[in-house]
């Protein structure tokens, strides 16, 4: 590619193979969670979520999302227990969205896609920093939580209201006092298989732990999502929309269900 990784038909998914060719490895994300063959697994722990002294700091267009930031200097806010062994801190979280309702998630459910997907990014605290961790087959946890179109989500109303002021890639915003718990469903039933970043640099560091129950959100606030730009101010407008990677091959792994 002599241009940068995207969604495009160009610099899209099937594209990503030739600069990382870890793409085609043997634990990419995401998968269809076929939810017949998804075991429940008796052992699985119920998740820990400490999101209390979650301390957030700032909102980024990246020009392939946007960021919420967090401090992730000490342990305020971490996920441990349920699939984990270790204790795991909250970096950042970001969605992936579709240009329409019927697409935008990443994991599918039975081949279901939901109008978009929450990915709350973690990192294992025994490898000291976010940078070491994703080089870890245990690097990383990452909570997805899909997002269906229905009444409002008043716990993500104020990421909505500060999207017009990031609008464009690069843009960053000051965005503190956010209460990531506000984003969640009631239940915490999750599914959980080995995994990978689903953008580049695709490494396969992610214990992915993927919510069943979706949260609602309205049709104003996902229209909201799709205001913002992957371009950067003063170049053409290219609406930030279909932010997602399609489902990849099991290759023999095993998704497992902590509920029955
Ligand atoms: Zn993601």
């Amino acid at each position: 590619m002599s241009h940068h990784w995207g969604y495009d038909p160009d610099n899209g998914p099937e594209h990503w193979h030739k600069d990382f060719p870890i793409a085609k490895g043997n634990r990419q994300s995401p998968v269809d969670i076929d939810t017949k063959a998804a075991a429940h697994d008796p052992k699985l722990k119920p998740l820990s979520i400490c999101y209390e002294q979650a301390t957030s700091k700032r909102i980024v267009n990246n020009g392939h999302a946007f960021n919420v930031e967090f401090d992730d200097s000490q342990d305020t806010a971490v996920l441990k227990e349920g699939p984990l062994a270790d204790t795991y801190r909250l970096i950042q979280f970001h969605f992936h969205w579709g240009s329409c309702d019927g697409q935008g998630s990443e994991h599918t459910v039975d081949k279901k896609k939901y109008s978009a997907e929450l990915h709350l990014v973690h990192w294992n605290t025994k490898y000291g920093a976010f940078s070491k961790a994703v080089q870890q087959p245990d690097g990383l946890a990452v909570l997805g939580v899909f997002l269906k179109v229905g009444d409002a989500k008043p716990g993500l109303q104020k990421v909505v209201d500060v999207l017009a002021s990031i609008k464009t890639k690069g843009k960053s915003a000051a965005f503190t006092d956010f209460d990531p718990r506000g984003l969640l469903p009631s239940s915490l039933d999750y599914w959980t298989y080995p995994g990978s970043l689903t953008t580049p640099p695709l490494l396969e560091c992610v214990t992915w732990i993927v919510l069943r129950e979706p949260i609602s959100v309205s049709s104003e606030q996902m229209t909201k999502f799709r205001q913002l730009s992957f371009s950067g101010e003063g170049e053409a407008e290219k609406p930030m929309v279909d932010n997602w990677r399609p489902a990849q091959p099991l290759k023999g792994r095993q998704v497992r269900a902590s509920f029955q």
